[in-house]
């Protein structure tokens, strides 16, 4: 697959560059991309029911999929869908062999077409095999408010940029109005290749691609000046893989207000799709009037998505499982602490260089939680040093979140004792701070001290494995305090069997919002909304 470095500059865009302030559904928006709900159910009644749902869920126009219907009139049919739809319509057909569910012969297929273009079709969508025959069918009879998407679907990969150009030309060649190109994402660095397009494409121009490491295509469509981007009306009822809903482009990624200028953020991670920080530092970026989105990012190697997304509205990252460590080495200088912890969980691009720059909130907002936790219980420490002195802190895990918390549990004074499934792990990180290694299948047995304080930093128990957890019960009530550093769930079974023993409890949500007060402001150079953070995720957990 190709890697190499790509120049987004989306101020180029030939769809971007003019008309940026354009009304949608009575809200100022920064993009002309329109909003597509395709409309795949069975019977052209609940199409109707759909389409309604669509209108009010503020989407712009609706793609009729024709070859989704069990039963199809094609005139009466037609007439009802062009009749009683609150938004103009976009009709398609998808053969089997375009991965839709006709499976007929093409005149019929290619006349309900032509017939839904006399009915008043606002946009037709054929694809590129049968595209000139069919537009020179409709030659001389074309009304002029008719716009026909020529479209290309390939399921395996997205091919090279010189190969999309290519394609793109014959689309055109074809007579089309609008040139659409879906292709399959191997790799988040390939939806790189579809911006590029898009941004140069002098044509209107639908770049998707598809799968959950192509869902930024979508999201970022309006800032690359595409023509249109689908979402669906409900998660799960989808015509492409992993496709975001409208409400989601609305609400959660403030699609009306992306546009060419917008700074681009995300939480890198595998898996990613669990996390909570789009919905947080959207909400945030839109209240304060951010120009920002923070999207899920699927990385599967950190060191390629940075060398390809090197431009600098890629402003700024979150870093999450498995990847923290890695990229440490990613980027130009990292922050002293996160050099000595080894990991890094934020990282900016400095406008004035463009040059990465990683650094570690994690520990801050955790430790700040058990601290606070620990306040008025017995052995609170000194009235002056940290509660945590003096204390034996085990941590569960020798990953990049445990690394953060023994080192910043070490700064406070503790004595730390690192569990790890892998003893050698343990062992390594154990030397590193100074401290004390056993194997996680052995921390039931240690003996038990005055005070001890017990922190999950492995996903053991996360979301969807939520009936796991790394200690048994009978041995959480020699703590003081649980933290858990998960925070999907809130409560995980650790937490909630502590919290029966009679033990103090700290959710990975503080540590969440902790962290992520820093992040902001390294993001944004705003200082964080405090109050907001805690509503918008208490709203959410
Ligand atoms: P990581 O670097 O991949 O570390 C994973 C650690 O978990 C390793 O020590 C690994 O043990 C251990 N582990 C994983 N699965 C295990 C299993 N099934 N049984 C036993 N041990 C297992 O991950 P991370 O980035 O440090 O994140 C760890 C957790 O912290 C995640 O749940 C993450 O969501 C959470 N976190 C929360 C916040 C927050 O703000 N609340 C922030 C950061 C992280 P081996 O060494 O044996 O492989």
């Amino acid at each position: 697959m190709q890697s190499h470095h790509i120049t987004l500059d989306s101020s180029s865009s030939a769809a971007g560059s003019d008309g940026l302030e354009v009304k949608c559904n009575g809200m100022r928006a920064r993009n002309s991309t329109l909003l597509c709900v395709p409309i795949m159910a069975e019977t052209v009644d609940q199409m109707v029911i759909d389409m309604g749902e669509a209108k009010a869920v503020g989407a712009d126009l609706v793609e009729i999929r024709l070859d989704c219907l069990k039963v199809f009139n094609h005139n009466q049919d037609l007439k009802r869908l062009v009749k009683e739809c609150p938004l103009p319509t976009l009709f398609s057909y998808r053969p089997i062999w375009e991965g839709g569910q006709y499976d007929g012969d093409e005149k019929t297929r290619l006349d309900a077409l032509r017939l839904a273009i006399e009915l008043g079709a606002d946009y037709i969508d054929v694809e590129l095999q049968v595209a000139r025959e069919f537009i020179d069918s409709i030659n001389g009879k074309k009304p002029e408010t008719l716009k026909v998407i020529v479209s290309s679907h390939n399921f395996q990969d997205t091919p090279s940029v010189e190969a999309l150009g290519n394609l793109v030309a014959r689309i055109q060649a074809s007579g089309a109005d609008i040139v659409k190109i879906a292709t399959t994402s191997l790799d988040i660095t390939d939806v790189a290749r579809t911006f590029q397009i898009t941004v140069h494409s002098q044509v209107p121009f639908i770049g998707l691609v598809l799968g959950e490491r192509g869902l930024i295509s979508r999201i970022l469509s309006a800032k690359f000046g595409g023509y249109l981007t689908y979402g669906t009306l409900e998660s799960g009822i989808v015509s492409a893989p992993t496709q975001p809903t409208v409400k989601d482009l609305l609400h959660l990624y403030n699609f009306r207000q992306i546009g060419p200028d917008t700074k681009v953020f995300g939480v890198i991670s595998k898996p990613v799709s669990h996390s909570k920080s789009p919905k947080l530092y959207n909400e945030v970026f839109n209240s304060v009037g951010f120009n920002g989105v923070y999207a899920h990012l699927l990385v599967d190697d950190i060191a390629k998505f940075f060398q390809t997304y090197s431009c600098m509205d890629f402003a700024g990252f979150s870093v999450g499982i498995p990847h923290k460590e890695a990229a440490v080495k990613c980027c130009d200088e990292v922050d002293p602490v996160a050099k000595s912890i080894g990991a890094i969980n934020c990282i900016i691009r400095r406008p004035t260089d463009g040059k990465l720059y990683g650094f570690n909130t994690d520990y801050v907002g955790a430790i700040s939680a058990i601290e606070e936790g620990l306040k008025g219980s017995p052995n609170a420490g000194s009235v002056t040093g940290s509660p945590l002195a003096g204390r034996l802190f085990v941590v569960i895990g020798a990953g990049g979140a445990s690394k953060a918390l023994a080192y910043g549990a070490k700064q406070k004074g503790a004595r730390i004792l690192i569990a790890n499934r892998t003893y050698d792990r343990a062992r390594e990180l154990a030397d590193t701070v100074g401290g004390d290694a056993v194997s996680l299948a052995d921390l039931g047995n240690i003996p038990p001290e005055d005070g001890m304080i017990l922190a999950n930093t492995t996903s053991i128990g996360m979301q969807p494995n939520v009936g796991d957890t790394p200690l048994s019960k009978h041995a959480l009530k020699y703590y003081s305090l649980v933290f858990d550093a998960i925070y999907t769930p809130k409560m995980t079974r650790l937490l909630r069997e502590a919290e029966e023993c009679g033990v103090t409890i700290v959710s990975g949500l503080e540590m969440f919002i902790g962290q992520a007060y820093e992040q902001f402001e390294k993001f944004t150079g705003l200082p964080a909304p405090k109050k907001l953070f805690r509503k918008v995720m208490e709203n959410h957990s």
